[in-house]
Order: structure tokens, then C-alpha cells, then sequence
């Protein structure tokens, strides 16, 4: 059977403007979702959300396809057998935008209950495609099909109305839990979905209430798909979704060209077509420009991810060359110590006359090696304290003692040093005695003595005063070792040992760095003497376990500095 055809004069009302509304809203439409669909798809096959997506715009071009046969066709059974998929088509799309919301936002398949759902929303669809409940009239003068049956039609608006709720709820319910960056995409995700859902379904639905003169209302809701499809390339540009951001540009942009481009069959005039043909024309500079700046990014963020992931494997590589160090630090220290302590203890019994009396130059000589051997010793002992501090082996052994009885027994060790340098020093401690305090002896000895000998090393003339005494409340150092004012320690009294000097001072800027492993100040070279860096590095840790502060204050170059240190009375832990 034939229908009357566009040019015949009986169809007067579709011949004159629905061919134009026609290409526009149907061709456009079809090439955009499938170039997102294949374009989503192409770039990873596995992907779930991918493939649904495909699904969804070969149902929606297949429907939009089948559309275009029913308005220029005028073979009449060709046209009833495409309109009876018509429905089946409607439900696939709906239950398939429900599914994709689904593994879009979870990132993952849908439960198997929720398949069997859908399943049994679709079956109605499959088992009466061919059954008079889908169609039983056609209409010749019209060339379309008007008696579709109510049930179907019902049914199958009816799982759009369902899948249109379900999607909100879906929606709001996981917009809720949502993280802030998942959120927008959850709105614009919901807004491209639901906007193509509702005007794809109520222009049908109202198309098919009011039969007479209706059939472009069915055409506008196509530019819904082209919305979604817009949406949907915004979400990969703008938040990597499906990880294809230059393709996602590319694509809008190929679109773009094609919605312009189909303008030259419509151009009636000569205006028309060089406004086209200038549209075109900037449309091309923009595309271009968009895709080249997009690739750029692109290549740009890839090359900075290569750099971080070799930096992340320098890193780890880093890592583990510096605990090979600490470890290696550690076995050749204890090896080195053992022989040393011997050199230091013999010639300690050769200077005392255990083996006879020596001669003033093998005494001079011999007190040479002394004293190198315990600067060996010392310099032993400060390296096998960084490689503990470093493996986290540093072991305290905390007991309630007394600080001006460690202080008095480090002036008995360096008031000599100090009288052959000519230079004073100096203690002062409080009337009243200090309290105990609960540290570990040797190492709180350990750390005032290298501020003391330090003093002494750094000083050229003048001297050293060490002071002991009890404060009400702690100070808190900044990052850079500076005390923060008005800030107190949080935990209560506290006994401040302060070693000032007449020295060659600290410049403002070198102290942030004292503290750090085998740093030195600048000026320390013209006094050419002997030292590691590692004293203070080491004493922070040590006081950083007492809950303690340390810290340096100096005027400047030339003006001596103070070396204080802090502990509570009382620490917790
Ligand atoms: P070392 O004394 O072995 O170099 P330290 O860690 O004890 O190592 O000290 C680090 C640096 O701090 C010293 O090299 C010196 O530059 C500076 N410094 C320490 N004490 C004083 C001081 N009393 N006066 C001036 N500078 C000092």
C-alpha cells in the first residue's frame, strides 16, 4: 500500500514545513549521540558506564531513525512495522538512563535484584511488540498509524513516568552522600538525564493525546537527547568523566560543525548563506582553537603525572637509600667504637704512669692522642645517636633528678678548658633549690654539655654563664625555632637552663637551619675549630621527647647568643 507522498496536495500540511523541522531536529540529534556514544566508547570498551551509554544512543538514533522513516516514507507496511517498535524502543531508553544514572555514580554494576526488576519492566515490551495490543489500525490518509492500543501506550508512558521518579530519587538520595565534586556532577548529570526523559516522553505523550496537527511537538522533544548528549560532553570536559576530555572536545565541537553545517540546505537567500558560511567559518577557528588548547592541557597534565610518578620512585628509591645510610651509619659506628674506646683508655693509663714514667714529649704526644680520641668518641657517639633517632631506636630511660646537680658536675668538667682559654664561667642557680624533674640524666647531661662546649668553642673572648631556674609556665617554638609569643606549653612548671655567651653570635637567619642534621653557622670557619653539626640536631630530639622546647636567641654576628632549653617538671608519657 502507498501513501499519498510530501508533494501530493492532499498532505499540503506536512509537505510545506515539516521537512526543514524534520532534518533539524532528527539528523542533528542522531549524529550527536552517536558520536558521544561511540566516542565514550572507543576510548574504553570495558568500561560499564560506556558501553550503557552506546546502548542508550543507538535505542534513542534507532527510535530517531525509525521516526525519520514514518514522515518520508510512504511505504505503508514498512512504516507499521517500524512504528511497532516505537514503544519497545521508549521503555529500552528509559530503563536504560535508570540503569547508566546507577553505574555512573557508583562506579559499579547494578545489584542482580535490580536487574530482574528491569527485566520484568522490559518483557511486557518484547512479548506484545507484535500483538494487537501494540497496534490495530492504520491510518492511509495520514500515512501513520492512529489506533495504537490504550494498554500499550499506557504501559509504556507509564514506565517513562516510573523511570523519571525513580531517577530523581536515585538521584537525591545518592546527591545526599555525595562528596562536593561528585555533587555537581550528580546535578548536572540529573538535570541532562531528566531534561531529556521529560521532553523526549511528554512530547510524545502529548503528540499522541492530541493526534490532529501535533507532529512537531514529537520533534521538539529530540533536542532533549542533544541537551543530554551537550551535558554529558560538559561532564567529561569539565570533571574527566570516563576520562576522555580531549575526546569530549572534540566531539562538541564536531557537533557543532554539523549543526552549522546542515544550516547550507536550508539557506534560502544569498544572506543566508554567507552568514552560514561565516558562522561556519568561525566555528571552525573556535573548534580548532578549543581542541589544540584542550590537547595542550592534556599533554601537559600527562607529562606532569609522568614527572610525578618518577619523582614519587626517586622518592621511594631516596627512602630507601637513606635507611641503608642510617643502618650503615650504625653498624660502622659500633664497629669503630670499640677499638677507640681502648686507644682512649690506654693512653689515659699511659698519662696517669701505669706503665712507667714518660718523657715530656711522649707525654705531649700522647696527650694529642687523648684528646683526639675522645673528640672520636664524642663524634662516634653523636652518629650513633642520629642513626638511633632516625631508625626510632632512641631509648629513654626517665628518673626524677635533680638539673643543678647535672649542671654543677659540667662545671667541674669544663671549668679547666675555660680558665686555659682565659675566659670566665659563670653558674647561677636559684636560692631557693630547683625541683626534681623527670628526665633521662645522661642525656639531658649530654645536651647542656654541648651547649657549654659549644659556648666555650664559639666564644673568642669574654665567657659563659650558665643559669638554672624555675619558670610557672613553658614557651612553644615555631617551625623555624623561634618562641611564639604569647603562647604557653601546656604542660605547667617548668626548670630553663640557659647557657649565654660573649661568643661570635648567630645571624637571625642561620638559626632555623642550627637545628638541622650537620648544618653550621657561616662564621664558624675563620675560628677553625673542629665540629659535625650534629650536636643541636641531636639535643632537639632530645629534648622533643621530654616534651621540652629548645631554642637559640642571639642579637646577631659578634653579639654572643643564649642556647635554652626547657623541660617540665612534671611530663606526662
Ligand atoms: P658543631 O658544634 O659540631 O658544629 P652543633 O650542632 O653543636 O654542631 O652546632 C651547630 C652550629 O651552631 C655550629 O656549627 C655553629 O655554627 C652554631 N653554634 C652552636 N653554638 C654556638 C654558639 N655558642 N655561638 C655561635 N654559634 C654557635
Amino acid at each position: 500500500m502507498i501513501c499519498p507522498s510530501f508533494a501530493d496536495p492532499k498532505f499540503l500540511i506536512i509537505a510545506t514545513d515539516v521537512p526543514a523541522l524534520l532534518y533539524y531536529s532528527h539528523i542533528p540529534a542522531i549524529i550527536i549521540s552517536l558520536l558521544i556514544g561511540f566516542f565514550v566508547f572507543l576510548k574504553d570498551r570495558s568500561s560499564l558506564a560506556g558501553r550503557l551509554l552506546l546502548f542508550i544512543s543507538l535505542s534513542f538514533s534507532l527510535w530517531t531513525f525509525f521516526s525519520l522513516i514514518t514522515w518520508t516514507n510512504n511505504n505503508s507496511e514498512l512504516i507499521m512495522l517500524v512504528w511497532s517498535f516505537f514503544g519497545a524502543l521508549y521503555v529500552l531508553l528509559c530503563i536504560l538512563s535508570l540503569y547508566f544514572v546507577y553505574v555512573f555514580i557508583d562506579k559499579r554494576d547494578v545489584s542482580f535484584k535490580i536487574k530482574i526488576i528491569l527485566g520484568l519492566i522490559f518483557l511486557p515490551a518484547i512479548i506484545l511488540v507484535s500483538t494487537a495490543f501494540n497496534i490495530f489500525n492504520f491510518n492511509l490518509t495520514l500515512c501513520g498509524v492512529t489506533n495504537e492500543g490504550v494498554y500499550y501506550t499506557n504501559y509504556y508512558y507509564g514506565v517513562g513516568f516510573l523511570m523519571f521518579l525513580w531517577i530523581l530519587f536515585l538521584l537525591i538520595a545518592r546527591y545526599r552522600k555525595a562528596e562536593k565534586e561528585m555533587k555537581k556532577q550528580i546535578i548536572l548529570l540529573g538535570f541532562g538525564i531528566e531534561f531529556f526523559l521529560l521532553s523526549f516522553f511528554a512530547s510524545g505523550y502529548i503528540a499522541s493525546l492530541l493526534t490532529e496537527n501535533s507532529y512537531d511537538l514529537e520533534f521538539y522533544g529530540l533536542f532533549g537527547m542533544t541537551f543530554f548528549m551537550a551535558v554529558l560532553a560538559f561532564l567529561i570536559v569539565k570533571y574527566k568523566a570516563f576520562e576522555i576530555k580531549l575526546i569530549g572536545a572534540q566531539a562538541l565541537v564536531v557537533s557543532l560543525i554539523i549543526l552549522v553545517g546542515s544550516q547550507f540546505f536550508f539557506a534560502k537567500n544569498q544572506t543566508s548563506i554567507i552568514l552560514t558560511g561565516v558562522t561556519m567559518a568561525l566555528s571552525l577557528g573556535f573548534g580548532y582553537y578549543l581542541i589544540r588548547s584542550v590537547k595542550h592541557e592534556v599533554e601537559r597534565k600527562e607529562e606532569l603525572q609522568l614527572m610525578a610518578d618518577k619523582l614519587a620512585q626517586a622518592n621511594d628509591a631516596l627512602r630507601k637509600l637513606d635507611n641503608a645510610k642510617t643502618e650503615f651509619i650504625s653498624i660502622a659506628s659500633h664497629q669503630l667504637r670499640t677499638p677507640i674506646t681502648a686507644i682512649k683508655g690506654f693512653a689515659s693509663l699511659l698519662l696517669e704512669g701505669a706503665y712507667g714514667e714518660l718523657s715530656e714529649g711522649v707525654h705531649g704526644a700522647l696527650e694529642k692522642v687523648y684528646s683526639s680520641s675522645e673528640r672520636l668518641v664524642s663524634l662516634i657517639e653523636d652518629l650513633l645517636n642520629v642513626s638511633r633517632i632516625e631508625s626510632g631506636r632512641m631509648v629513654f630511660a626517665f628518673e626524677k633528678a635533680t638539673v643543678e646537680k647535672l649542671i654543677k658536675e659540667l662545671y667541674d668538667n669544663f671549668i679547666l678548658i675555660a680558665k686555659t682559654k682565659k675566659f670566665y664561667l659563670d653558674l647561677k642557680l636559684p636560692e631557693t633549690p630547683l625541683p626534681e624533674v623527670m628526665m633521662d640524666y645522661s642525656k639531658i647531661r649530654e645536651l647542656v654539655s654541648n651547649f657549654i662546649d659549644n659556648a666555650l668553642k664559639y666564644t673568642e673572648k669574654g665567657g659563659v654563664t650558665v643559669k638554672a631556674e624555675l619558670r610557672d609556665e613553658g614557651v612553644v617554638i615555631d617551625e623555624s625555632g623561634f618562641v611564639i609569643e604569647g603562647k604557653k606549653s601546656e604542660f605547667g612548671k617548668v626548670v630553663r637552663v640557659t647557657v649565654s655567651d660573649t661568643g661570635i653570635g648567630i645571624p637571625r637567619e642561620e638559626i632555623p637551619y642550627l637545628f638541622k642534621k650537620f648544618s653550621r653557622g657561616k662564621d664558624v670557619s675563620r675560628l677553625h675549630v673542629g665540629g659535625t653539626g650534629l650536636g643541636l640536631y641531636v639535643g632537639k630530639a632530645i629534648a622533643e621527647n621530654h616534651h621540652g622546647a629548645v631554642w637559640i636567641e642571639s642579637e646577631g654576628a659578634d653579639k654572643g647568643s643564649r642556647f635554652i632549653i626547657e623541660i617540665p617538671v612534671e611530663h606526662v608519657g
